[in-house]
């Protein structure tokens, strides 16, 4: 599996920690002053994949282009990095190609934008919507509306893709439950149908974010545990009685469309990550290599031209205690949890018979154990006691 990460937005939004870099012509393009950057970047990524290809052998069976933002990336640009991609890592069909978008690129390319992707092999749009409120979104720095983000979904639909996944956000602390109501019947109820995926994550406070600054000035403040948690169950109720499959800590699916590349990272693929700031995970004999290039444009752009000193990954090698806990710790914010001689022989087992006791773990078909759904909120405080 290949992930390539976009560095590009048009705005930062409050919360976000991503690594990325304001784009020309957006509202405040301090950041890059050249656009000749962004075609750079394109030349930079296309290196990067002709260097890197012999990490995937036999070719990725998903494509996940993420950002940042990949929807502001001209579309001649993304066009001729997938063409050099398929020819370097020789994929013939993928299993899934997902997109990130937003919905005012999605509003302002229209439906030729859309069925333009789906030539280059999208068969999967994952569209950051956050909420169906007005107020809400400004107060995100969002760049679109609720009524740009219904009339993306209509292109979209229009267009042809049948694998739409949109992604909300909860536990804001003046969000009350009426807007949160609004905007799951919203999400529920889009034009064209409910999506087949939804993400939807609790808002946090990233290092860096402008939502950090907003708290230390005292101009928000967080939520309570009882409000986001109230908010989730609100979501799984609705979700689940509109017969979405809740899958993952904080994804839902319809049936059969659970996403495959993202399910993959959760069973411990190895995967390659292109592009600055992007993470890989490869296997080193029985040890796994965690490795990632600087979130830096300008150093990964110069690393990867002619001539260019190639220097700018690192990597550490992971130790038996990290990927006992990544393996514990991806596994169980799933429902299929994983199997119980696993978890003993990784885990701590007098934490998992104390958390079995209370019913923060149970045990399900297959030998396997899970936290329950009505526990998955907790799971952060629950998978700590289980490790040793
Ligand atoms: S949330 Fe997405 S669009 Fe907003 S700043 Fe972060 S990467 Fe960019």
């Amino acid at each position: 599996m290949v992930y390539l990460h976009i560095p590009f937005c048009r705005s930062f939004c409050t919360y976000c920690g991503f690594y990325s870099e304001l784009l020309p012509g957006g509202a405040a393009c301090r950041n890059i002053r050249n656009p000749e950057t962004v075609s750079a970047f394109a030349d930079a990524v296309c290196r990067e994949a002709a260097d890197r290809k012999a990490e995937c052998p036999g070719g990725p069976d998903t494509l996940y282009i993420g950002g940042g933002t990949p929807s502001v990336l001209p579309f001649s640009l993304l066009e001729r990095i997938v063409r050099t991609l398929s020819e370097e890592f020789r994929w013939n069909g993928l299993e899934e190609f997902t997109v990130e978008v937003n919905p005012e690129d999605i509003a302002a390319g229209g439906k030729k934008y859309v069925e333009d992707l789906r030539r280059i092999g999208v068969d999967r749009v994952s569209m950051g919507v956050q909420s169906f409120d007005d107020g809400v979104l400004k107060w995100m720095n969002r760049r679109h509306d609720a009524a740009t983000a219904l009339e993306a979904c209509r292109i979209l639909r229009s267009a042809g893709v049948e694998n739409l996944g949109v992604d909300l956000i909860f536990g804001l602390s003046f969000m009350d439950e009426k807007m949160w109501n609004a905007t799951i019947w919203q999400v529920l109820n889009l034009p064209g149908g409910p999506p087949e995926h939804i993400s939807a994550y609790q808002l946090s406070v990233e290092d860096g974010s402008a939502l950090e600054k907003l708290i230390w000035k005292g101009k928000y403040r967080e939520a309570s545990d009882e409000v986001c948690a109230h908010q989730y169950e609100i979501l799984c109720r609705a979700l689940g009685a509109a017969g979405y499959h809740h899958y993952e800590v904080s994804n839902f699916a319809l049936p059969g469309r659970e996403a495959v590349h993202n399910s993959a990272y959760w069973s411990g693929k190895p995967y390659v990550g292109l592009g600055p700031g992007a993470h890989s995970l490869s296997m080193s004999g029985e040890s796994r290599v965690r490795s990632w290039a600087k979130p830096s444009l300008q150093e990964y752009i110069a690393a990867y031209s002619a001539g260019g000193a190639k220097d700018i990954r690192e990597s550490e090698v992971l130790t038996e205690e990290q990927m006992a806990m990544e393996k514990i710790m991806l596994s169980l914010r799933t429902d299929t949890g994983m199997p119980e001689t696993e978890l003993r022989r990784l885990g701590n087992p007098d934490g998992i018979d104390r958390m079995l006791a209370s019913e923060d773990l149970k045990r399900i078909r297959g030998g396997r154990i899970r936290i329950p759904e009505d526990r998955f909120f907790i799971s952060d405080a629950i998978i700590p006691e289980l490790v040793r």
